[in-house]
């Protein structure tokens, strides 16, 4: 496969991409003055219409999205997104808007704030929401604020955060970022937190337990409720990270197993395109004790108009720049108003039926290190493979010559040599067909030719990579001096 060069590197001088007719009228350079015009830009690529049109449209085609085919990464839902939500966030009145505006042009905006909100606040169970933060990892760090901020206020500050072994690593980070020491909770044999472990590493220097549930094994902790009154009665809180909420949806509630605090990731189960980077949302949710520290400003409907309330001395202050990334919100209420309650239930009945029916065409064929049942995702590891000397970053491979995006690798942290499958609700049984097709492929070639594992993938645009070197030394900009 050819290189697609740089569009620096097809500049010809003096080209461009559309021509314009003469002047007509007197020039004004004055009103463009600060701004450098593209002969000002030393090495502004200089390329015609159709150079242009190929060279992003062939970049465009080396990436792999939704869109194209199977995405199984685990823990990161990447469901198909429906069009109708973009088509919704894309309308003139929620593109044009301004946080600037005065309120009374933006009502219909913060009707949709206030909206989401409280259809959250069904969903979940909790009490009050902020939609203010840009992904889960920054709804983590805003909870474990509000926590502090909460039991500084009783004059009782702790100092330890308990997070078990399987967690997610943003939820160290999190706590840690939040000046928190981490101490780590073991899972047992079933792959869920030992509750013994628990009660016993458990004191008044604790300030919260951050739970994930269903866990990064796509397992439900059934003794969430022993787990939750073994924190609270010792004046802890507890978190939950809201991450695999897909599996939960319509069917049990956060706040009924009594979550304190939660995050939501609207781009994982709500439905915006995620995975180049963003744009995300991580709204969080708490109890009533929580609520007078919540994010400033607050939304608040009086009389059928809303305004912003920013009269709150407990409030952690604010945490972003404006409301929230608004047009992922907006695409959030246009997928939950476009389903129903009944259509949310049926997504999360869909996304675990899916990852059982995976689980059970390849167990046997690859390892599971835990037999309890589970919900929406499924864990394997690398174990009967690696007789032959094949990894999971082998298979992960092999699947991109497959034509599939490969499955999360390596994660959770308690599986060695994991492979995370979660498929959503929005994979036909044909997809799923073709993806354990694919997998059993993969085991067979492990056994009977791991070479071509080891070599893979044979048909991308670019083979295995540096992934370290790519880290450490990464090329930011390029500078035609380089050559
Ligand atoms: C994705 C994820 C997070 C972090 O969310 P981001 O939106 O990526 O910041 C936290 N916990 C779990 C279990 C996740 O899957």
């Amino acid at each position: 496969m050819i290189r697609e060069p740089l569009i620096f590197e097809i500049t010809d001088p003096g080209k461009k991409a559309f021509s314009m007719p003469e002047l007509d009228v007197p020039e004004r350079k004055d009103l463009l003055k600060d701004i450098p015009s593209r002969e000002e830009i030393k090495d502004f690529p200089q390329v015609s219409e159709i150079e242009i049109v190929r060279h992003f449209t062939r970049l465009s085609k080396t990436n792999y999205c939704i869109d194209e085919g199977f995405y199984p990464l685990g823990s990161c839902t990447m469901k198909y997104n429906p069009k109708v939500n973009e088509k919704v966030a894309a309308l003139d009145g929620f593109t044009s808007s301004h946080p600037y505006a005065a309120l009374d042009v933006n009502q219909g905006n913060l009707e949709v704030l206030k909206t989401t909100e409280k259809l959250l606040q069904q969903i979940t169970g909790m009490d009050a929401f902020t939609l203010q933060p840009s992904a889960g990892a920054q709804g983590e760090l805003v909870g474990m604020m509000l926590i502090r901020a909460c039991l500084e206020d009783r004059g009782d500050p702790r100092k330890i955060v308990l997070i078990p072994d399987s967690a997610h690593g943003t939820n160290p980070s999190s706590a840690h970022t939040c000046g928190y020491q981490v101490q780590e909770v073991k899972s047992n044999e079933s792959g869920t937190i030992d509750v013994d472990d628990l009660a016993k590493v458990i004191s008044e220097d604790v300030a919260a337990v951050m739970i994930t549930n269903p866990n990064t094994l796509g397992i439900f902790e059934n003794d969430i409720n022993k787990i939750t009154e073994i924190v609270h009665a010792k004046g802890g809180f507890v978190y939950m990270d809201g991450a695999n909420m897909n599996a939960l949806l319509g069917i049990c509630r956060p706040g009924d197993m009594g979550a304190d605090v939660i995050h939501l990731n609207l781009h994982k189960t709500f439905s915006t395109p995620h995975g180049g980077g963003g744009p995300g949302s991580g709204p969080v949710g708490v109890k009533k004790n929580l609520e007078p520290f919540l994010p400033v400003p607050l939304i608040e409907q009086n009389e059928g108009i809303y305004s912003f309330n920013y009269e709150r001395p407990k409030s952690i202050g604010r945490v972003r720049a404006f409301y929230g990334n608004f047009l992922v919100i907006v695409k959030a209420l246009a997928y939950i108003l476009s389903l129903g309650a009944e259509g949310l239930k049926e997504v999360s009945e869909i996304a675990v039926l899916n990852a059982n029916y995976i689980r059970k065409k390849l167990e046997g064929i690859y390892h599971l290190k835990y037999s309890t049942p589970a919900l929406h995702e499924c864990v394997f590891s690398d174990k009967f493979q690696k007789k032959y000397g094949v990894q999971n970053l082998d298979i992960a491979k092999r699947l991109i010559d497959l034509d599939m995006h490969p499955p999360t690798m390596s994660f959770p942290l308690i599986v060695h040599g994991a492979l995370m499958i979660e498929p959503t609700e929005t994979e036909s049984k044909r997809d799923l067909d073709l993806f354990t097709d694919a997998m059993q492929q993969i085991a067979e070639e492990a056994r009977e030719d791991p070479e071509i594992l080891k070599l893979a993938p044979h048909k991308s645009y670019v083979r295995r990579l540096d992934e370290t070197f790519a880290a450490r030394n990464p090329i930011l900009r390029w500078q035609l001096t380089q050559e």
